[in-house]
């Protein structure tokens, strides 16, 4: 909300729509639809193994699990063959969902 205050056609102030999921320019009536940016947390996990990361730089000191923005037009189950690809070199396989 704090990145959408004006209307991108008429420039009027905008508010939250009735309905809690948009937002609405009771200027000229457009319906703006919130950015959805889906992404993934995969466990990789072999045996009762679970595969950390950690950043090549060393400026970060710390381990954490694969993640990555879904690109437009890729399903879920393909950003998480990229990201292990592109962060691993590994290809995933077996993609289970665990919760939504
Ligand atoms: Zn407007």
């Amino acid at each position: 909300m704090r990145n959408n205050q004006f209307c991108g056609s008429c420039k009027g102030k905008i508010i939250p729509s009735s309905w809690g999921r948009a937002l609405f320019c009771p200027h000229c009536g457009r319906t703006i639809y919130l950015r959805l940016n889906p992404a993934i947390i995969p466990a990789v996990t072999w045996n009762d193994k679970l595969l950390l990361t950690c950043y090549a730089d060393h400026h970060i000191s710390y381990y954490a699990l694969i993640v990555g923005f879904t690109e437009i037009g890729e399903t879920l189950e393909g950003t998480v063959r990229r990201e292990v690809k592109e962060e691993t070199g590994l290809s995933a396989k077996d993609i289970r969902y665990y919760k939504f």
